[in-house]
């Protein structure tokens, strides 16, 4: 049998990390055993439907280098992929279990209901549902006449379909990650599979699609535990056997608790997948993250690309427990796929993030350059831009807190040095020559290296800190150079 996994989200909003995390152990796990990756579209909550969310959601898996071999823009032969779609079957499929006495129709109005659980509240059930129980003295095709029944069905009153679900009955089933899982039916209330707008629940969609679309693992987070016995149910129900579950451990956040938006936000964590498209983080890096965040290969190697993940991606080795999402990490991630990425490469990426910002890059040899002396100090692409600024324009502003170490002799230092760099060529203007006219300098006025480095640093670049001095000088060159210590000796001083 070979493996059919389906990432299934509702289209409520943007991709969130969690999510995103989810489909990539769907994806690798897939791709470990040579499967299908499915993306079936769970839109059957109108009131919470979000228009793009299903675009930005294959945007985002795209981005993450994750292929969906079927889904609702590349169907294969179980379609169609988006719940609303699938409408018509929905209610067949309830149908047959009330055919089975596995389900039934409720007529009971939203009123009616309220009451039952005041009453029941009243007689001290602080939680009551509708169920094996309560169903007894409610308006449904179990207490009502079959005649009624018909009846109320032709004239076409309002109901729902609900689950049977047996009074006392342990559900018992294995999940690949938590191992035995076992319910008692007791806690359950009596589900709604159809509603009255004729849109069948998550419950119900959920499993007929994961059968009829022949899914063999149901790999998902946490959060979803509490709904298998309902799933487990009515595969029972239907007769159908049940693919193997896997839930995933819960994405925590570092202060604690699970990492909501707005804890996420609260921390300086982006939550959705799209502020890390916009944000320029790297895909690779965010994979490589993410395989992590519940999961470990079970050595003490930690990189690894999306294709070596895919070989060694197993369910065993995913953790129950919740796992912390350290941003630190993500940043180390990030870096080193920074620092992987040849300068060819990177330069073409920065030339357009320099250009969205305004600046001109003058040639591709001058961009690479900056590319080159950034390349081990920025653990994300935008920073070669923010970083290197001073390399596509001079300093508008100077940096407070590196003027606080402009001192008073830092003029004449300057001033020192710029003479004697003022007898050299353009051609002359090298880094190796700089430096030695700054060891000059400082010996004669007999300072520190610091001395003059600094105010330097400072009047060419705005900066207290940054990239080899001598090599940015040079890339500069002696007019750019020249024209930037004056106005910075006019304006500091
Ligand atoms: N539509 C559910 C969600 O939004 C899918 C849960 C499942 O995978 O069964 O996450």
């Amino acid at each position: 049998m070979s493996v059919r996994v389906r990432f299934a989200p509702s289209p409520t909003g943007f991709l969130h990390i969690g999510g995103l995390r989810t489909a990539l152990y769907n994806y690798l796990f897939a791709r470990h055993h040579g499967g299908t990756f499915v993306l079936r579209i769970e839109d059957t909550d109108q009131s919470r439907y979000v228009e793009g969310a299903e675009a930005d959601i294959i945007r985002s898996l795209e981005w993450a280098g994750m292929t969906i071999d079927e889904g609702p823009t590349n169907p294969g032969g179980v379609g169609p992929y988006r719940q609303s779609e699938r409408k018509e079957m929905y209610l067949e499929y309830a149908k047959q279990l009330i055919e089975s006495d596995n389900a039934y129709y409720a007529f009971d109005t939203p009123e009616e209901i309220d009451e039952m659980r005041e009453r029941l509240k009243k007689s001290g059930n602080p939680s009551p549902s509708y169920d094996s129980i309560t169903r007894q003295s409610m308006k449904n095709s179990l207490t009502l006449s079959k005649d009624e029944v018909e009846k109320r069905l032709a004239n076409g009153d309002d109901y729902v379909v609900r689950l049977k679900v047996p009074r006392r009955e342990t559900v018992k089933f294995e999940d690949l990650i938590r191992g035995i899982v076992s319910f008692d039916t007791a806690g359950l209330d009596d589900q709604v599979l159809m509603k009255s707008d004729g849109m069948p629940t998550y419950h119900l969609a959920n499993v007929v699609d994961d059968h009829t679309m022949g899914i063999t693992h149901v790999i998902r987070g946490e959060e979803w535990l509490s709904s298998a016995p309902k799933h487990m149910l009515l595969y029972k129900a239907f007769g159908w056997e049940a693919p193997t579950m896997a839930h995933l451990p819960l994405i925590m956040s570092p202060s604690g608790g699970k990492l909501s938006k707005r804890k996420a936000e609260s921390e300086g964590i982006p939550v959705n997948t799209k502020d890390y498209i916009s944000g320029n983080y790297e895909p690779e890096a965010l994979i490589n993250f993410l395989a992590y965040l519940g999961w470990s290969p079970g050595d003490d190697s930690e990189i690894h690309d999306m294709k070596e993940l895919c070989k060694l991606f197993t369910l065993d080795r995913v953790s129950k427990g919740g796992a912390v999402f350290n941003y630190k990490k993500l940043m180390w991630y990030n870096e080193h796929y920074i620092r992987e990425t040849s300068v060819e490469e990177l330069q073409p990426r920065v030339k357009v993030l320099a250009e969205e910002m305004g600046f001109d890059t003058k040639s591709d040899a001058y961009l690479k350059t900056v590319v080159k002396l950034l390349h081990e100090r920025v653990s994300k692409i935008d920073e070669f831009v923010s970083m290197g600024s001073f390399f596509f324009e001079a300093p508008k502003e100077y940096d407070e807190k590196a003027v606080k170490k402009w001192k008073d002799d830092s003029a004449d230092l300057v001033k020192a040095w710029t003479e004697k760099v003022d007898a050299l060529s353009e051609e002359e203007f090298k880094a190796a020559t700089l430096k030695s006219k700054l060891e000059e300098t400082i010996e004669e006025h007999e300072v520190g290296f610091g001395k003059l480095m600094m105010p330097l640093r400072i009047a060419v670049t705005g900066q207290g800190f940054g990239p080899d001095l001598f090599e940015s000088l040079e890339l500069l060159g002696k007019e750019e150079v020249m024209e930037r210590i004056e106005t910075a000796l006019k304006r500091l001083d």
